[in-house]
């Protein structure tokens, strides 16, 4: 049986080449979704190492968090672009599974996200759900939830309404819009638990500044975040 399998394997991979969601090059035997090229070359940024990082700082004043990280830094033209492209828009879920197991590797190593009860995805609105089928930040909160070995809960924070472009507001009114965006669902028992929360890219820190305050409004015991990428602003 085992045989045969490798033989399906092997004729399904010579007919449709799996490629590499980051330099598009074949992937070799054992390597999934991202070459050991790309996973060796990723702009880790080791955020969660310290304290004070560039993402704690950026909500200070804005959102009290127990703890803040993000994994890579997100620069245009980059592997980390590309990568997020296949998760967001071309289907290439296992990637965002991939990259949130690596972060949990990371995360594992200090204490401050030890006690984590429960881990949420920002949620996307059912309207765009519906047209992308799925939710990338979900995908890589998978891969944290079974690196860290928690439970993930997508059911309890919901989005209510559509963004439209935001970019060119000024932050108070982004601020302002997203405050009506992001709910609660009457099922959530959230009240006493460390949550962390997930997003895949983090620019302005409006979307999460939002979610991050319906949650803490729950009597929620810890806010930390952690997303994929951070971009500089
Ligand atoms: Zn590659």
């Amino acid at each position: 049986m085992f045989a045969l399998k490798r033989y399906t394997e092997d004729l399904v991979n010579l007919l449709f080449p799996a490629l590499c969601n980051g330099c598009g090059k074949l992937l070799y035997h054992g390597e999934q979704y991202i070459c050991s090229h790309c996973l060796f070359d990723l702009p880790l940024t080791d955020f969660h190492l310290y304290e004070d990082n560039p993402v704690a700082k950026q909500f200070w004043g804005r959102l009290p968090l127990y703890a803040a990280t993000a994994m890579l830094y997100f620069k245009k033209g980059t592997k980390v672009q590309t990568l997020m492209h296949s998760l967001k828009y071309k289907n290439q879920t296992e990637v965002g599974v991939k990259l949130g197991q690596l972060m949990g590797t990371k995360l594992k190593t200090n204490k401050v996200y030890e006690d984590i009860d429960l881990i949420i995805p920002v949620p996307l609105h059912q309207k765009k759900l519906k047209l992308r089928g799925y939710n990338q930040s979900e995908y890589i909160a998978k891969g944290l939830a079974q690196e860290l070995d928690l439970p993930m809960d997508v059911r309890s924070l919901y989005r209510n309404k559509a963004t439209e472009s935001q970019t060119k507001k000024a932050r108070y009114h982004r601020y302002e819009n997203m405050q009506e965006v992001f709910g609660v669902t009457e099922i959530s028992e959230l009240a006493g638990k460390h949550i962390l929360l997930v997003d895949d890219v983090i620019t302005t820190g409006a979307t999460l500044e939002a979610c991050g305050n319906v949650l803490l409004a729950q009597g929620i015991r810890k806010l930390s975040i952690a997303a994929l990428a951070f971009a500089e602003q």
